[in-house]
């Protein structure tokens, strides 16, 4: 499952963000960071950065694979992938 990317004080969105290289999601009021883990090498068609994290979407109908869905940790642009 993943783990919402929500501030644990303030509740709101937490905005990703690069630091030294390395994806931390951002919270803009508190300043809470967490590193972002679950992240993958990817690169986004739109900004060419190269990290992304995956997001599953479940068995969809039937014998379709599973949606392997990756979204641009700079831009958030969402990319299918793994899917014929
Ligand atoms: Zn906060
Ligand atoms: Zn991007």
């Amino acid at each position: 499952m993943a783990i919402p990317n929500i501030c644990p004080k303030c509740n709101i969105g937490l905005v990703s963000k690069d630091e030294e290289g390395k994806p931390m999601l951002v919270c803009n009021i508190c300043g809470y960071k967490r590193e972002i883990t679950n992240y993958t090498e990817h690169t986004c068609s739109a900004c060419g950065y190269d990290k992304a994290t995956i997001e599953y979407f479940g068995i969809i109908v039937g014998d379709e694979a599973a949606l392997t869905m990756y979204k641009c940790l700079k831009c958030g642009k969402v990319e299918r992938e793994g899917y014929a």
